[in-house]
């Protein structure tokens, strides 16, 4: 599809007629323009020259605008930069225990850029997975989207899940990120049993690399803690609600008294309403400030919680999806299979529901306070988080926690360009950015669910229209049901 590079003519101004010659390969006419930043469109309506894959002009539409090249009409169409999914896993180790094959798993690619994202972080996997995913979509063998990565998760002892690093002493602490930083990984994901003495050290260690850690805050750390000791992102919201509570420090030591209480879900139940009960708004904002200083992002995966929480309802409207998944996927995501699926007593998912309103209120009151968010689904082990499609669950989840749609829309498009300090090539619709575009029907501004009316995506400058994107898909589900 790429096209050689022409000259052509545009632009006849009123005082006389003016030259101008645009290297060329992709002219989108008479769009309008979502500025991101700003939360509003541009002005007018937009011509936007793309040579390659970056965008090289964006002019005031003019009806005697031509191209000799590619034209897509953007006339009552609406353009965002492309969607970035900031925590997925499609190589989720999770599932590798259903023995998924390369042929399979490369059927979840494409389906990101069905849906407009055009970049995921990857937060666990093999690397050698992903470079094979790298090389597949540079190369054009395979759709998909730009992958930033961190390989393995770095566990405690006794890894939670197959495929992780465990560290069992300080001396290892070195040695584990060094190898990790070798083995090309873009940043470290820390997960949740990492001993808080081992969390301290390695964190200190990637700082002096200047090496990013990200992930889930361990256990037996503070968010504050991770924040101050530099964690750049920190995921699912984990250990924030506790953070919040006035009994903090009883429910980090294990030191709720339970009474009578002897059956272990009922603990799970009492330790949860007693920690939302003592949600303490004081603590809270101290919390964001302590966020806002370090410049700690957080990505709620907040679709991921309510998927979990509202299964049994969602399961009803999502499986239409499935066909699109692969077979191992599909069967990874039933309750016999699933580590997520597990004790869904009534009790419990009343109390998993009630997390999900406390998180939906708590990144609301991040969004206020300033905290930056990324828009991340969880994509890959977790039940319903479905690769591209969950993104826009996500977005319209931050717009119920109290976002603007233009604040949600930014959580995947400006934000994860800051997070990556990459503003200069992407994150928005300018001059000399990338192009990876997404063209909407209607304008995501007034109605965040318009980001699902995809009517073409631009990837590095390569057009896929609404014909080729079904077809795309209609591809994925022929091949995953072979
Ligand atoms: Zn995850």
């Amino acid at each position: 599809m790429q096209k050689i590079a022409i000259l052509f003519l545009i632009l006849c101004m009123s005082v006389g007629c003016t030259e101008q010659k645009i290297d060329a390969t992709l002219l989108i006419k008479n769009v309008w323009v979502v500025d991101v930043k700003k939360g509003n469109l541009l002005a007018a309506k937009k011509d936007i020259w793309i040579n390659g894959d970056r965008i090289v002009q964006i002019r005031d539409h003019k009806e005697q605008t031509k191209s000799n090249n590619e034209i897509i009409d953007g006339s009552g169409k609406y353009i965002i930069p492309g969607l970035w999914d900031m925590h997925a896993h499609p190589d989720d180790p999770e599932m590798w225990r259903m023995d998924p094959d390369e042929y399979s798993r490369d059927q979840l690619m494409p389906l990101f850029v069905r849906y407009g994202v055009t970049g995921i972080r990857d937060m666990a996997g093999s690397m050698e997975v992903i470079e094979k995913w790298r090389t597949k979509i540079r190369s054009k063998e395979l759709v998909g989207p730009e992958i930033v990565a961190c390989g393995p998760l770095i566990d405690g002892p006794n890894p939670m899940w197959d495929g992780s690093v465990g560290i069992s002493d300080l001396s290892k602490v070195k040695p584990m990120v060094d190898s990790l930083k070798n083995s090309g990984a873009d940043f470290l994901k820390i997960y949740s049993l990492l001993p808080d003495s081992i969390y301290f050290e390695l964190s200190k260690y990637a700082r002096q690399l200047d090496f990013p850690h990200v992930g889930h805050v361990p256990l037996t750390v503070t968010t504050a803690e991770a924040s101050i000791a530099g964690m750049k992102s920190q995921e699912h919201l984990l250990n924030l609600l506790m953070d919040c509570s006035a009994r903090a420090d009883q429910l980090y030591a294990k030191e709720v008294d339970y009474g009578d209480i002897t059956n272990p879900v009922d603990k799970y139940v009492y330790r949860n309403e007693l920690m939302l009960d003592t949600y303490d708004e004081e603590k809270a904002r101290t919390l964001y400030e302590t966020f806002v200083k370090n410049e700690t992002w957080h990505t709620p995966t907040i679709s991921m919680w309510y998927k979990n929480a509202y299964f049994e309802q969602e399961i009803l409207k999502d499986s239409i999806h499935f066909k699109y998944l692969p077979m191992y996927m599909r069967n990874y995501w039933k309750p016999e299979n699933n580590d997520h699926l597990q004790n869904r007593l009534p009790k419990i998912i009343m109390v998993k529901k009630k997390l999900v309103e406390a998180y939906k209120e708590r990144i609301g009151e991040m969004n206020t306070a300033g905290v930056g968010l990324l828009a991340g689904t969880d994509v890959g082990a977790n039940p319903l988080c479905f690769p591209g499609l969950s993104l826009h669950y996500e977005l319209q989840m931050l717009v119920e926690s109290g976002l603007t749609p233009a604040e949600a829309l930014r959580t995947a498009t400006l934000n994860p360009a800051l997070y990556f300090e990459k503003e200069n090539v992407q994150g928005s619709v300018d001059e000399g950015k990338l192009a990876d575009l997404v063209l909407l029907d209607a304008n995501p501004l007034e109605d965040i669910e318009n980001t699902k009316r995809i009517n073409a995506v631009v990837l590095k400058g390569e057009v896929f229209d609404y014909e080729r994107l079904q077809k795309e898909l209609a591809m994925v589900e022929r091949s995953v049901n072979r």
